[in-house]
């Protein structure tokens, strides 16, 4: 039993605790979850079911408390939940890192684990920047994006979020200034040569001073949920390979399956200097991300006058977050992922197409098992919100978005309800 009714947990919530992007004190009621279990929370309003459309932030891809998952944290606990990892190491740690090396792009062969995905982006940047400093060229400094992206809420990751959305404005001054290039034109399936070149000029006039490219392969996320073709990571892989620039590939969302491929790299058979992972590393059970370079950036980094790479979380290498997340992977390569994601695609194709043709909503776009419908006008995010709970469905709309990216084991019946409850959102929104 809990101490507290649902009412005095909502009132203190809004008293003391902060939320994603929230005021405070909170304005809107956070509903209260009591347990999750498959692709459904269940809330404290005693019995209400929602399936989870968001796979809390594309991370538990699994669903929730999965006997396979659980077994994983159980054992580890029994063994030991953490240690440091300073001077010490262990199983779960190095059999992760592995495994992380064996499945991403050729190449990657090093690994940095950290706690959160904007930790790891952190990391990459300190990574390319430490390495040309070490080459004795430390005017390689700057970096690199092109607009629209998200890269997480810690500096480095604000500054090259997209200048527009990500609260560039309000730190004007205080976040390091990078480099933008337009947005990659829409749709997974167009690619625009002259797109390509503005990437080629652009890092050729700003080489002498860049550090790294780095983007979100194939699909930006909280940036905006948009699709792009994976021809302009080749684009960029080339430039960068001409210019002596350092590509860095933020798989934060899109790792593990969710786009159709592994990583959205495989799109494009293109391999990065660096990589990211996060969210659903863990299937979504504990936090943890990994920063993955080549062994030409560590070595750079490593012919330096400080020859380490300096940082060090205190929660690095977490045995039980490292435990689940290799559980994760396992469980994933075991199944025929491949089919899942495609399912689920064509289940968000088929039950979104109505969504296009309602007023007010200017595009659907669907991409491995993620479903998006934009709308004309910033969505009403409290009708929207209600909307999809009324039909028994979560989501989390932001901007004029109103966005799905279920777990791999949602069941065909409910990925119908799902897309039904994101054309109710759509249409209330
Ligand atoms: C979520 C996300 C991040 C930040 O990860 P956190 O774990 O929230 O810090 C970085 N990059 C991308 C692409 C993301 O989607």
């Amino acid at each position: 039993m809990r101490d507290l009714s649902t009412a005095d947990l909502i009132a203190l919530d809004r008293q003391h605790v902060w939320h994603p992007y929230g005021p405070m004190p909170g304005t809107r009621e956070p509903l209260v979850v009591e347990s999750a279990s498959g692709v459904r929370m269940r809330l404290a309003d005693g019995g209400t079911e929602l399936i989870d459309g968001m796979s809390s932030w594309w991370s538990a891809i699994h669903g929730y408390n999965h006997p396979v998952l659980n077994d994983a944290v159980r054992g580890q606990l029994d063994r030991m939940s953490h240690v440091m990892f300073g001077g010490l190491t262990h199983e779960p740690a190095v059999a992760l890192a592995k495994r992380l090396v064996d499945i991403t792009p050729e190449g990657l062969e090093h690994v940095f684990l950290s706690d959160s995905g904007s930790v790891a982006v952190e990391v990459a940047v300190k990574m390319c920047l430490q390495h040309w400093r070490s080459l004795g060229r430390p005017e390689k400094r700057r970096m690199l994006t092109w607009r629209g992206g998200y890269h997480g809420d810690t500096w480095q990751p604000m500054a090259v979020c997209d200048p527009e959305g990500g609260m560039h404005e309000l730190w004007q001054g205080v976040l390091p200034q990078q480099v933008f290039a337009d947005a990659p034109p829409a749709g997974f399936d167009a690619f625009d040569a002259s797109y390509a070149d503005h990437l080629h000029e652009l890092i050729g006039a700003h080489a002498g001073e860049l550090a790294a490219v780095i983007v979100e392969p194939v699909v930006q996320g909280a940036g905006g949920m948009r699709f792009h073709s994976p021809g302009y990571l080749r684009a960029l892989r080339e430039a960068c390979d001409a210019h002596d620039v350092l590509l860095v590939f933020d798989e934060i969302a899109t790792g593990f399956g969710r786009t159709g491929e592994l990583f959205a790299a495989d799109h494009a058979a293109v391999a990065p200097d660096v990589m990211c992972v996060g969210k659903a590393l863990t299937g979504g059970y504990l936090s943890m991300a990994a920063t993955l370079c080549t062994p030409r950036v560590a070595d750079g980094i490593s012919r330096g006058e400080v020859p380490v790479l300096a940082h060090g979380p205190t929660f690095m290498g977490n045995p039980l977050a490292a435990a689940v997340a290799g559980a994760s992977i396992d469980l994933l390569l075991g199944q025929d992922w491949r089919t899942e994601v495609k399912r689920i695609e064509s289940g968000l194709r088929e039950g979104l197409a109505e969504a296009a043709a309602l007023p007010g909503v200017k595009e659907v776009r669907v991409l491995g098992a993620i479903g998006v419908v934009q709308l004309d006008h910033p969505v009403d995010m409290a009708a929207a919100t209600d909307a999809a709970v009324r039909a028994g469905v979560w989501v989390r709309p932001f901007r004029d978005l109103i966005y799905t990216m279920p777990p791999f084991v949602t069941g065909d019946d409910d990925v119908a309800r799902i897309a039904r409850a994101v054309c109710a959102a759509a249409k209330e929104g």
